[in-house]
């Protein structure tokens, strides 16, 4: 049968149903996958030293003649153990195994081999190699791939059904990269670029292959995001005649800081230009980035413009709408929410006075960039903590006004030029100051063994008239079920906590609970309780994690603290300090995860939301930090936004230069470039 790239993997030659199966489990499906299921790393198996040169104590390739047959005996607690001697001419090493049944038939005196290990001096003073990996020497000797969590597979096998593939492939394989950017970046072409990667000669072919692909990768990601971009230079937004900033101050609760008032003069003099403001306001945790937006929205309504929020989350967008009501109460200017789980009458109803015009300024989740949503002049777009939005989410947005100005705004800091070319063309604004009064939260890492201690502190605060949250990492205790083996066992559920504790600990004060799997309704009456304060003590998942802005609370305390990561501890302990009161962030954990430990200790040491996405971006890789779910970007398999930022800039101007000139991409050496980015992005849109 013709193979394609298309074709299901179990027709490739020796590939069963069975080892299909495995290779499913790997995410390979078809022949295309298994060919761009690339090498994790590579062990050079390419014999450059002899016995007598290499050097010892790290992982070398020898290449020797078995000289002396293998011998077996049995050491202590009856182990099997078998030695003997191999010889490149003017150098000896004897060989040991342990517990191998099979290696002694299969290695014959007199035969050349590879022998893949770590050489050490034995007690003797020889050249020693325990346990080395050994394959014969002819033909083999190049660099072997290692092959990503390979399930019931070996690499070898993989690396064998690579081959088969490409084989019958041959060089018939299509290139979706047009020629001439192959020629003007000297780059591989696809096929030689994969039989590189696979099965690379030396270490300059692996460069090769992945500068190639790298390049493809990181083409088709700047196609996709810029391709979801509307034109912003010819067509103009809805322009701002007036600013009307001090009108809006002068009934606010409190006086800007400096950043918010910059930040606000920066975006009014963006949308009083023709060209539709694009920009991205980065703010640390309670920096005040709701006041800015309000500032601005204000602003459109003023000038005659509809305005949109949109949040991540039901509860978001309800606080959003608590706090902007706040703010207009008798300014004559409508605000209005739309989210996914209000009721159809009530959602058409905010349709109909959202496309009359009666109403200004709209808050909501997704629910605004459905489709049978319409606006009357949608004038300004603004999406908060938008790293939990995807690209194509923002560009539908914008395309429900004509042109509108653009507002992002974000707690995560990125590189400034990493966020140029994931959010495009967007200006950036940063808010680098909190507001006056606002004290450090005090943080503390602690084990389990202090938990009498914390529940009275936690009391101490409450009678003083505050309050308090507890993050537990689960929301029920059936979430357990699909454990991963291999984390730490004994994960607190929120409702089961709140249970053991509110009749008992915590008997004459007022808990409530929140998590993810309540009912929209049930979790807006426990956030409204606990912003009116009524609640004293929320037991709660990581839903508050976002944006969520209770000033009186000012206790913290995270339990199995090591299930998190470091910027998502920090967005949590930003739930505190949000009042003139000092705050207190407890993390607790009984983890003896390195790990773990390092991310405890970076988040007593500082407060810094900046400092922190460093470390963050540190630990984890820019893979994990971008990752699919919290920037909206796809996976990508082998670039690096961090340091493949040459190919990155290179990659880009080719792709403003494809789009200028071909945007519909209709030109047949482009349209395999559309097909590709569309499918990049097709799981997160
Ligand atoms: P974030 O940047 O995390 O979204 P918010 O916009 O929720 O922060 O603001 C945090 C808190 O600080 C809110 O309670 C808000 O009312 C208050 N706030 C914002 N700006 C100021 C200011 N200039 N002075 C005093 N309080 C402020
Ligand atoms: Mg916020």
């Amino acid at each position: 049968m013709n193979i394609s790239s298309e074709t299901n993997i179990r027709y490739l030659k020796g590939i069963g149903e069975k080892k299909a199966e495995l290779f499913n489990k790997l995410g390979v499906y078809t022949v295309g996958d298994l060919l761009t299921f690339f090498p994790r790393a590579y062990e050079s198996w390419i014999s450059e030293k002899s016995i007598h040169s290499a050097p010892l104590n790290t992982k070398v390739c020898i290449k020797a003649v078995l000289s002396s047959q293998l011998v077996s005996s049995r050491g202590r607690g009856g182990l099997l153990l078998c030695r003997g001697l191999a010889t490149d001419g003017p150098g000896i090493m004897s060989l040991l195994f342990f517990n191998n049944k099979y290696i002694s038939q299969s290695l014959k005196e007199g035969e050349e081999y590879l022998f893949y290990g770590v050489l050490k001096l034995n007690d003797y003073g020889t050249p020693e190699m325990i346990s080395p990996k050994v394959v014969k020497a002819e033909g083999n000797e190049y660099m072997h791939p290692v092959y990503p969590q390979t399930g019931s597979l070996n690499s070898t096998q993989i690396r064998n059904a690579v081959k088969t593939a490409l084989d019958s492939l041959g060089a018939s394989l299509p290139d979706l990269l047009p020629a001439e950017l192959i020629k003007k970046y000297r780059l591989e072409g696809f096929y030689d670029a994969l039989m590189k990667i696979h099965f690379p000669k030396n270490e300059e072919d692996i460069l090769k292959a992945r500068r190639r692909l790298i390049f493809e990768e990181l083409l088709s990601l700047q196609l996709g995001i810029l391709s979801t971009r509307t034109d912003a230079s010819s067509a103009s937004g809805k322009r701002i005649k007036t600013d009307y900033t001090k009108q809006f101050l002068s009934g606010l609760p409190f006086s800007l800081t400096s950043a918010q008032s910059r930040s606000i003069s920066e975006c009014v003099a963006d949308m009083q230009r023709a060209e539709p403001m694009r920009r991205l306001i980065q703010g640390d945790v309670g920096s005040g980035k709701t006041a800015v937006a309000a500032a601005l929205m204000y602003n459109c309504a003023r000038n005659g413009f509809q305005s949109v929020l949109m949040a991540p989350t039901e509860v978001l967008a309800n606080q959003h709408l608590k706090t902007f009501r706040r703010f207009f109460d008798n300014t004559g200017i409508s605000v209005d929410i739309l989210t996914g789980s209000m009721g159809a009458k009530a959602k058409r109803e905010a349709k109909a006075r959202l496309k009359n015009g009666e109403t200004d300024i709209l808050i909501g989740t997704h629910a605004v960039i459905t489709d049978d949503v319409e606006y009357s002049s949608l004038g300004l777009v603004v999406t908060d903590e938008q790293h939990r939005f995807g690209v194509c989410q923002r560009a539908r947005l914008r395309e429900k006004g004509e042109n509108p100005h653009v507002l992002v705004m974000s707690a995560t800091p990125i590189p400034r030029t990493l966020s140029l070319i994931i959010y495009g063309d967007l200006d950036i604004s940063i808010l680098d100051e909190k507001p006056a009064g606002r004290r450090c939260v005090k943080t503390y890492a602690v084990d389990t063994g202090y938990r009498e201690r914390i529940y009275n502190f936690i009391k101490k605060q409450a009678d003083m008239g505050r309050q308090a949250y507890i993050v537990c990492p689960l929301a029920t205790e059936s979430e357990d079920g699909d454990e991963n083996p291999f984390e730490e066992k004994s994960r607190l559920s929120a409702e089961e906590y709140i249970k053991q504790l509110s009749t008992d600990v915590f008997a004459g004060y007022t808990t409530g609970l929140l998590h993810g799997k309540m009912k929209p309704k049930e979790k807006d009456a426990v956030m409204k309780s606990f912003s009116d304060g009524e609640i004293q003590i929320l037991f709660c998942t990581v839903v508050v994690e976002v944006g969520i802005d209770v000033p009186n609370a000012t206790v913290m305390v995270i339990e199995n603290a090591e299930c998190f990561g470091l910027s998502q501890l920090h967005q949590l302990r930003g739930r505190t300090g949000r009042g003139s009161e000092q705050s207190y962030c407890i993390l607790i954990s009984d983890s003896k995860s390195e790990h773990a430990a390092q991310r405890l200790r970076i988040m007593c040491a500082t407060n810094d939301g900046f400092k922190i996405a460093d470390e963050d971006l540190k630990m984890r890789g820019p893979g994990d930090f971008f990752g699919n779910r919290q920037s909206g970007l796809p996976n990508l398999k082998l670039a690096d936004l961090m340091s493949d930022t040459k190919i990155l800039y290179a990659a880009r101007t080719e792709a403003l230069e494809i789009i200028k000139n071909d945007p519909q991409f209709s030109l047949s050496e482009n349209k395999m470039l559309k097909v590709q980015f569309s499918k990049l992005f097709t799981d997160i849109s």
